[in-house]
């Protein structure tokens, strides 16, 4: 379903519209293969014997006995993440990054980034790429950009009642007038300490009440808390908010009071950086979404680096993003990928 120049792009783009028709032909070629696929069912159980997982138990009340588990449940899977846990089959917590969404016009980018009014028609919409160390107090933070999205549109990506989560995608043209990115900042084990009695679940739990605490200030429902980002900067609650793709609808709020203060720190160091580098970026009329908080996984599920099994279950293949061995579609494709070779390998 997508176009054949993604064989050759540097940074391939399929688009969000064109990914349902490409999704169901790709559940189409598993269904001809033999696979099964079943909505409306999650895992919610393991049966682990002497070390080795034999089973799963779903919502539903089915178990699927199977030769090996890969389990795939992205970063957002809590209910896995909780379950591994209480089943005492290790986890880590590790590092991952977390910030706000930023809007700018998309004709305001194109002009810092072609250096002229309009880019006609044969340029595509300009994208950029920023990354800058910032020094808060005692620490030195990375403040990045992350899943920039030219022409594109800001999205919910809750997963829970009551939290409000921001993410970023474009259509296949790029064709929106507005350009946005993500702009997050390194989360790293010391940013945690506050919960450790969560252990390693610390970093989700931190995660997971930023998103709550983003959902209460800005009225319980899916409106994101918004702000401009000079005003971010000067901690001054924006008086109107401009046109937004976000459509669920916003909230004028200090974001200050919804991230981490070091947090809020390195990003408002960071973005008067960014307008250093790209001169006019750093204006009152862009505006900043919250909360960009699923960047990556705050959890990892470890696993053996040559067959790629849990370190303690056998059979069972930690995979993707959520089991923090991916960062995007492709890198968690092909993490499946290796993860089925790994499993034929010593299994089949
Ligand atoms: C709005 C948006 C835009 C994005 N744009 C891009 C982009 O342009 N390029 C890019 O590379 N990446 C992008 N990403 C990130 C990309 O989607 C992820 O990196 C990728 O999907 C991770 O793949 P995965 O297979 O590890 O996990 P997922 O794709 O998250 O798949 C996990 C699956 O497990 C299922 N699941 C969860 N819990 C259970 C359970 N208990 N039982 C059974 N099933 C369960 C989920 O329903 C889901 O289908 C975007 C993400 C979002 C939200």
């Amino acid at each position: 379903g997508a176009k054949e120049d993604i064989l050759v792009d540097a940074h391939p783009h399929i688009g969000t519209n064109k990914l349902p028709a490409l999704i169901q032909n790709m559940r189409e070629g598993i269904i001809e293969l033999g696979g099964e696929v079943h909505f409306d069912e999650r895992v919610t159980d393991f049966d682990i014997q002497f070390g080795e997982i034999k089973s799963v138990k779903t919502s539903i009340g089915n178990h699927y006995q199977a030769d090996g588990v890969i389990l795939a449940t992205g970063h957002s899977a809590r209910d896995i993440y909780y379950l591994l846990h209480q089943k005492n089959i290790l986890i880590e917590q590790k590092d991952f990054a977390l910030g706000v969404r930023v809007e700018h016009q998309q004709q305001l980018i194109d002009k810092i980034q072609y250096k002229c009014e309009q880019r006609g028609e044969w340029l595509p919409a300009a994208s950029y790429s920023l990354v800058s160390q910032e020094n808060i107090g005692e620490l030195v933070k990375g403040v990045f950009s992350f899943c920039m999205c030219p022409g594109g549109f800001i999205v919910p990506s809750a997963t829970e009642k009551g939290e409000v989560v921001v993410n970023g995608m474009s259509p296949s043209r790029r064709d929106s007038k507005y350009s946005n990115s993500g702009i997050v900042v390194q989360v790293d084990l010391s940013d945690t300490v506050k919960y450790k009695d969560f252990g390693p679940l610390a970093g989700l739990k931190f995660q997971e009440d930023i998103e709550k605490n983003a959902c209460l200030i800005a009225g319980g429902n899916q409106n994101a808390p918004a702000q401009r980002l000079v005003d971010f900067v000067n901690n001054k609650v924006s008086d109107s908010l401009p046109e937004t793709s976000y459509q669920p609808g916003m909230a004028s709020v200090n974001m200050s009071q919804i991230l981490p203060e070091y947090i809020s720190a390195a990003l408002k160091k960071g973005f008067q950086s960014f307008g250093r580098k790209m001169n006019g970026y750093f204006s009152n009329e862009a505006i900043i979404l919250g909360v960009e908080s699923r960047t990556s996984s705050p959890v990892r599920i470890p696993r053996d680096k040559e067959t790629l099994e849990h370190i303690q279950i056998k059979r069972l293949f930690p995979c993707g993003e959520g089991a923090g061995y991916a960062g995007g579609i492709v890198s968690a494709a092909m993490d499946g990928e290796n993860c089925a070779a790994k499993w034929a390998q010593k299994y089949s």
